[in-house]
């Protein structure tokens, strides 16, 4: 290739947007309702939402209550190639609707459960399609796993960066080596343990991490949540995720008065961790009776916002960045592409200098020298996350209601029904070619799928008998 023709290339690998991401991202903008179209909403302005796999493995080796899968999940056979199929065909049509471009969740029972090999594959798969993966687990695996999944058969690390959500509550039972944890604090071990195997995976072979932590929040562990992020905010992770459990997935597993952790008394126990109040006005993703956030970062053991919300100039400095580089893809985007974007974005606009400029200034401020100095400039980021799943006894009016273009007079029905529309965690159906809320999938549709699943892929009672 010539010097001229190199240069082209470097100008078009370099182009900050994305004709097919900008698309992508103006129809979710477009379908989204009017009242989450907020100055802070990031679907559409930064982001077409998240996604997830379905109907893949949705075996679990743990027992959860609640537990969001259906009665027949757990008679349904962990099959690599079932799996690596069906999200291959999942990933199209998200890749076709959803743009080049999002984070995507392979979830389903237990993903440890699959051979290292299909579950390497399957990320590849989804790599493929433009998709920015993370394994949901919970966490119950050794660093052989782990190390079988980074590294090939041959010692070379098939990845350069693997993300994990891991899930640890009090509620889980069957964990080795603390099959009924008496408290959230008994647990802190196997958390850090957890978070250790990936800091030992990028010492040994260099594969980089993001870890989120996720805890399912009922009313017998929610004075816990303050604890779980004290004790564990420097283990590793990069997210605290948590969701107040729903009534929806098998009803022989429903213990509590789930509702009485209401979403302010959960977020309030988040900010008690936290030590802090926790603005999740600044961003929003989707519905806020949905998602809550709050995106920040620790120096030491306090944890700052990056945005002051009480402050204009940091929303202004929010409203610039939708403006000039929410349509810069930063998902799955190398460091070193990502900044030559963002400096042709700079070099087209100057001002933002200034705008960055003083944003850091106020920021340092707010931090304190002499703590940065004393913590060697060492900032950890960490996102704050609550997910309010909805109950099946609401979604599955709703929906229904929904399919048929029809908008219900009954307030919590519709409430439901605006919350679905919003819905910033979607899964494919390429059998129809439609897109679903992830509460749809579980509410409505897993009961069907799973039990399909359970003929399709059987499990096979292997029976020894000892002969005379
Ligand atoms: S509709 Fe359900 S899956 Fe979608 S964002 Fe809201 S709670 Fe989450």
């Amino acid at each position: 290739m010539g010097f001229a023709a190199r240069l082209r290339a470097l100008e078009r690998a370099t182009r900050p947007y994305d004709p097919e991401f900008t698309e992508a991202m103006q129809r979710r903008w477009a379908e989204l309702p009017d009242g989450v179209k907020t100055p802070a909403q990031i679907i559409g302005q930064h982001g077409v939402g998240c996604e997830g796999t379905h109907g893949v493995f949705p075996k679990c080796n743990l027992k959860c209550t609640p537990c969001y899968h259906s009665h027949d999940a757990n008679a349904v056979r962990v099959d690599g190639p079932h799996t690596r199929e069906q999200v291959a065909t999942q990933m199209e049509l998200l890749r076709k609707l959803r743009g080049p471009r999002a984070h995507t969740q392979l979830i389903g029972g237990e993903v440890s459960l699959l051979p290292p090999d299909d579950h390497a594959a399957t990320l590849k798969i989804m790599r493929d399609h433009g998709r920015e993966p993370m394994s949901f687990t919970h966490g119950d695996f050794d660093y052989d796993y782990l190390t079988r999944l980074a590294l090939g058969p041959n010692g070379q690390k098939r990845f350069d960066r693997l993300s994990f959500a891991a899930h640890f509550d009090k509620f889980m039972y069957g964990r080795r080596g603390i099959e009924r944890p008496p408290t959230e604090k008994a647990l802190g071990p196997y958390r850090q343990r957890f978070a250790a195997m990936f800091r030992k995976l990028k010492r040994a072979h260099g594969v980089r991490f993001f870890l989120a932590h996720n805890m399912t929040v009922t009313p017998g562990n929610l004075d816990e949540i303050a604890d779980v992020i004290r004790d564990n905010h420097a283990a590793g992770y990069g997210m605290f995720s948590f969701q107040p459990a729903a009534f929806v997935g098998d009803e022989r597993r429903w213990k509590e008065q789930y509702r009485a952790a209401t979403p302010d008394t959960v977020w309030t126990e988040i900010e008690r961790g936290a030590g802090t109040r926790l603005d999740y006005n600044v961003f929003h993703n989707g519905d806020v009776r949905c998602n809550r956030t709050a995106y920040g970062f620790y120096v030491g053991r306090r944890w700052f916002p990056f945005l002051d919300g009480d402050d204009p100039r940091d929303i202004a400095v929010r409203d610039a960045f939708f403006r000039h580089l929410g349509k810069v893809n930063f998902t799955g985007t190398p460091p070193a592409l990502l900044t030559a974007k963002v400096l042709r974005v700079v070099a087209r606009h100057p001002h933002t200098v200034g705008i960055a400029l003083g944003w850091l200034a106020r920021t340092v401020r707010r931090v304190g020298t002499g703590r940065l100095l004393r913590h060697i400039f060492r900032v950890r980021p960490m996102t704050f996350v609550m997910h309010m799943f909805m109950d099946a006894e609401d979604v599955a009016p709703a929906w229904e209601l929904m399919q048929r273009g029809e908008t219900s007079d009954d307030p919590r029905v519709r409430e439901t029904q605006e919350r679905l529309a919003a819905c910033q965690y979607s899964m494919a159906h390429p059998e129809d070619g439609t897109l679903v809320p992830a509460c749809v999938q579980h509410s409505v549709l897993d009961p069907v799928e799973n039990a399909e699943l359970r003929k399709l892929l059987p499990i096979v009672e292997v029976r020894t008998s000892a002969r005379k």
